[in-house]
């Protein structure tokens, strides 16, 4: 295959400048570096292309011999170990040793914060509502006892890779230019350990449970979380432990249910309460409280109990309770029952709309709708 022209392979014009030159190089490396093109054959070649091309138009020495003569004023068959490349390795990381970690050992320096975790906590309204203590039971890596975290069988030690004598790096010849990889055989990490402990195979650590007493403030609502400092997994490499965060969930109450801080309940009173009014009891989470039921009460009408609700986790505020009442219809009548209602409905009407406003002008409008 004739070689392409070097300034074609970078889309640079003849006269460009080397600050283009060098931009025009960088755009490529970046796009078709092996490190981000594991195991492509095309690529790879695009990438070799492409650095041939700048090392020839980077060096005012060679980018002349190249315009004058072309390919052969710069020969390159002297390929991998040839003298026209010296140097090239400087210019490499010069502009990307920053990007792809020129250095070596990088794979054991890396130091990282261990993962956060959550736990989700079910608990009452009640709970919620005054606060609690629970002990929870959670997944947790820790350091082998028996090894003490070394991943090594007691008595014995990891030994440095002689593969990569330490560092986790390799450098892998590929036609005229090197590259870091971890080391195959450490995979990174710089060491290997010939007797690995018993317990954990050479992790250094295990899976446990851990018991954590989690304290539930008053007030907490739904889906707040609590977090743990350093309850979350381990470090990596010394790194800090995550965090836990404990995520509260309220079960569904059988008689309230919660607005924020406030507390709704249906209230269903009988129909003669209703209408004679009387006092009821009613449940709050302080116990029972007495309320009065005015006569002539609505189905529907709210009565509010002030500082009956939840006491806010942040403001100390307390909410409200809300009664909604449900005026029932009684069920199960006896005879005498029948008899006294339709006496009572017998008188009502007599009396025209006044018991029932509220179903007479309800008739009005239907009346309208359907202009009867
Ligand atoms: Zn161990
Ligand atoms: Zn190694």
């Amino acid at each position: 295959m004739p070689k392409r022209d070097y300034y074609e392979v970078l889309g640079v014009n003849r006269d460009a400048g080397d600050d283009d030159v060098k931009k025009a190089y960088r755009k490529l490396a970046m796009k078709y570096h092996p490190d981000r093109n594991p195991d492509n054959k095309e690529t790879e070649e695009k990438f070799k292309e492409a650095k041939e091309a700048y090392e020839v138009l980077s060096d005012a020495k060679k980018r002349d011999a190249y315009d004058r003569f072309g390919h052969a004023g710069v020969d390159s068959s002297m390929g991998a170990g040839g003298g026209g490349f010296e140097g090239f390795g400087d210019a490499f990381s010069d502009i990307f040793g920053d990007l792809f970690g020129g250095g070596g050992g990088r794979g054991r320096s890396n130091v990282y914060r261990g993962a956060d975790l959550r736990y989700n906590l079910e608990i009452s309204l009640e709970e919620a509502a005054r606060g609690a203590e629970k002990t929870i039971r959670i997944p947790t890596i820790e350091e082998c006892d028996t090894c003490h975290g070394s991943g090594a069988k007691p008595g014995t030690h990891a030994t440095t890779c002689p593969n990569c004598g330490g560092s986790g790096q390799m450098r892998i010849q590929q036609g005229f230019f090197s590259l870091q990889q971890p080391c195959p055989k450490c995979h990174g990490s710089g060491r290997i350990i010939p007797d690995p402990c018993r317990d954990c195979g050479s992790a250094g650590r295990v899976k446990r449970q851990k018991t954590l007493e989690v304290k539930i403030p008053a007030g907490i609502n739904e889906g707040m979380r609590l977090r743990h400092a350093g309850h979350g997994e381990p470090g990596v490499n010394g790194g800090p432990p995550g965090d836990l965060y404990v995520e509260i969930h309220i079960r569904p109450h059988t008689v309230f249910e919660r607005e924020h801080d406030d507390l709704h309940c249906e209230m269903p009173i009988s129909f003669t309460t209703a209408a004679l009014g009387g006092e009821i009891e009613i449940p709050t989470l302080d116990g029972v409280a007495r309320l009065k039921i005015p006569t002539e009460t609505q189905s529907g009408k709210v009565f509010r109990l002030r500082g009956k609700g939840i006491r806010n986790v942040r403001t100390q505020i307390r909410g409200d309770l809300m009664c909604h009442v449900v005026v029932e219809t009684p069920v199960n009548l006896t005879e005498r029952q029948r008899e006294l209602l339709n006496e009572f409905d017998e008188i009502s009407l007599s009396n025209g709309d006044r018991h029932n406003p509220k179903a007479k002008s309800w008739m009005d409008k239907v009346k309208t709708f359907f202009g009867t």
